[in-house]
């Protein structure tokens, strides 16, 4: 049996039992993790507190060899985002958020680099919940790039080609994107302004995104929201392991 000692995003949670509860979260050291909470539905129990959804938990827990669910046993909360359950829109966007986690992720997969930028989602929901909707689509393309399904947004897939920052390009059904001549048109096509928009998700921070979109025109952001989605519905087609699950 080996402990484990880590942060968590408490992603969802179902009852087990009288007293119980089933968690899922994303932990930093070993990604996608279901466990058992033995006594957390108590009344007024801390140690309920610390699973609810959204909250970002210091974990300890337990894991036998062959067995996916580990048993949860010390909890400390490091950042509740209560504040934000009294809001249905941001609850809505927070269970899409967490579902997407859970249909994408692996389990027992660490992965740094997408709990950092999970945790940096859902502090930047905290700070501007007004901002939830361009936040959540920074949050789908970084997801949709750390699992290695977002395309070079550079340069054409064909011929190499730098794209130029006039020109439009056009998304095959392989999710690769091309130039004019090499797509021949064809493909989903991706205005200036949509690329420009998705590559300044390479370098600002979710909450500076967030900021910067609020300039950005509705038919840019309605762009970037269909792109992400389809593409999101393409990559779940594709993995067998997971159904679509989530509704937008
Ligand atoms: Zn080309």
């Amino acid at each position: 049996m080996a402990v484990v000692d880590t942060e968590a995003l408490i992603l969802r949670t179902y009852n087990l039992a009288e007293a119980d509860k089933i968690v899922v979260c994303l932990t930093r050291a070993a990604g996608l993790v279901r466990g058992v909470a033995k006594g957390c539905r108590k009344l007024r129990n801390r140690f309920g507190a610390s699973l609810e959804p959204f909250t970002l938990t210091h974990l300890t827990y337990y894991e036998r060899e062959n067995q996916e669910l580990v048993s949860i046993r010390q909890t400390e909360i490091l950042k509740s985002n209560f504040n934000l359950s009294s809001d249905p829109v941001v609850v809505t966007g927070l269970a899409y958020l967490g579902d997407l986690l859970i249909e994408f992720s692996p389990p027992h997969q660490t992965n740094e680099l997408l709990f950092r930028m999970s945790a940096a989602c859902l502090d930047a929901i905290g700070q501007s919940p007004n901002d939830l909707q361009s936040i959540l689509r920074y949050f789908e393309v970084w997801l949709l790039k750390i699992e290695g399904f977002m395309p070079d947004l550079k340069m054409c897939a064909n011929c190499h080609r730098a794209f130029t920052s006039e020109e439009v390009v056009f998304m095959s059904t392989d999710l690769t994107l091309r130039c004019h001549e090499c797509s021949n048109g064809r493909g989903g096509s991706v205005s200036k302004g949509l690329h420009a928009h998705l590559r300044t998700t390479e370098r600002l921070s979710p909450g500076k995104f967030a900021e910067g979109a609020r300039e950005v025109p509705n038919r840019t952001k309605r762009e970037l929201a269909e792109l992400t989605h389809q593409m999101i519905g393409r990559v779940l087609e594709r993995l067998p392991r997971v159904k679509p699950t989530f509704t937008h």
